[in-house]
């Protein structure tokens, strides 16, 4: 099922005098395609859950219209919707086993839909394989890791077969392993299944591993939609370039003169654009260690990350909020006493934005 937003907007009035309303989804204008993944990805506060909210009906919308496939459910009330919803902290019934957690949402269907206790059972024990709880049908949350409790979530969530599967921050509570393995399990169910699945989350790197499209939002706004690694080669401003990637993208102070391009004193290269200031981004992966480099830095240290290296380093036009950083293979030669470290920059790895607007120049 495809999920159309036609300038969907969300507007909370302001309860506090002389405080501004709040436009947490502000003119929502994009398709999501049938039985795709997509990563609604931003930072704490963006809209996320707002939009989410939207989708299902919880929250009703202040302007613009969505579609599921070609009906308009703008107006729906959400037990209408067909939609499965996860949330971070799995809202389990506590009194209730897992398998009788997993019926919760069968045993309200009425008239035509009603079914019986048999067929509500071998549902639940359907979804409960697809999640692989099965063997711990008769628990009660309580006596489940976290994991497990989310994927009873999961399980509820799909034994009604939704038309549209919708996670918010899913993975919160779990510790790194987990969460690990719990995004990989999401991963296989969704293509399993092919429900068309809008997953939540803060973090890029969750985002970017199972989305087949991130959705990356700020205060409300769509920044940029696009397949994940398009998104991180091709971001379209300052802010896209800075959330995605760890380590985060190097961003300095820059200068175009006469079509050369200026970090400090270094000139780092050759710009068809006239003069002016600019930012400069520099992905950790787009510096070479190379004595001939083109940009000068203050050697700080090395850091080991397993496979790869990170080299630390300093500059004053840097403005990142932490030391430059640049990835290197961990049997590059560096010089541990040295005060100066020189590196050469791949080019498909430095963006240059504008000083006022932040947008991508190119
Ligand atoms: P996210 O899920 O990305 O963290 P939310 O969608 O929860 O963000 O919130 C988006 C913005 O809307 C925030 O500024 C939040 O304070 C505001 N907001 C969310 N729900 C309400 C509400 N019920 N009333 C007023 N403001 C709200
Ligand atoms: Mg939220």
């Amino acid at each position: 099922m495809k999920v159309v937003f036609d300038h969907l907007t969300k507007i909370f009035p302001n309860r506090t005098k002389g405080k501004e309303d709040v436009i947490a989804v502000n003119d929502f204008c994009f398709e999501i395609p049938d039985g795709k993944l997509i990563g609604l990805l931003g930072p704490s506060g963006c809209g996320k859950s707002t939009a989410l909210n939207l989708i299902c009906g919880l929250e009703e919308a202040t302007r613009g219209k969505i579609y599921f496939g070609d009906e308009d459910v703008t107006n729906l009330p959400p037990e209408n919707r067909g939609v499965g919803m996860v949330f971070q902290n799995y809202a389990l019934y506590p009194h209730l086993t897992v398998k009788q957690n997993i019926m919760f949402p069968l045993e309200n269907l009425k008239g035509e839909e009603k079914m019986s206790r048999e067929a509500m059972e071998a549902k639940a024990l359907e979804a409960a394989k697809l999640v692989q709880i099965e063997d711990y049908m008769e628990r009660k949350p309580s006596q489940l890791s976290g994991g497990q409790q989310q994927r009873v979530a999961i399980a509820r969530a799909l034994v009604k077969i939704p038309k549209v599967l919708l996670l918010d921050e899913p993975l919160s509570n779990l510790d790194a392993r987990l969460r690990l393995q719990t995004r990989e399990e999401i991963r296989r169910i969704q293509k399993e299944t092919k429900i068309t699945t809008v997953f939540v989350t803060h973090d890029q790197e969750e985002a970017m591993s199972i989305s087949d499209i991130i959705v990356l939002m700020k205060l409300g706004v769509v920044q940029q939609i696009g397949k994940p690694q398009e998104v991180y080669d091709d971001p379209i401003n300052l802010f896209v370039a800075k959330f995605l990637g760890t380590p985060a993208i190097n961003v300095f102070n820059g200068r175009i003169e006469k079509h050369k391009v200026y970090i400090g004193a270094d000139c780092i290269g050759d710009s068809k654009l006239s003069d002016r200031e600019v930012y400069i981004g520099i992905r950790p992966e787009g510096m070479v260690v190379d004595k001939k480099g083109v940009l000068t830095c203050k050697f700080d240290r090395r850091e080991v990350m397993g496979r790869d290296h990170s080299v630390v380093c300093h500059n004053k036009e840097c403005i990142s909020d932490i030391d430059i950083r640049a990835i290197i293979p961990s049997d590059t030669e560096v010089d541990a006493n040295a005060k100066t470290i020189t590196f050469s920059l791949k080019p498909m790895k430095v963006y240059l934005f504008d000083k006022e607007s932040e947008e991508r120049l190119r």
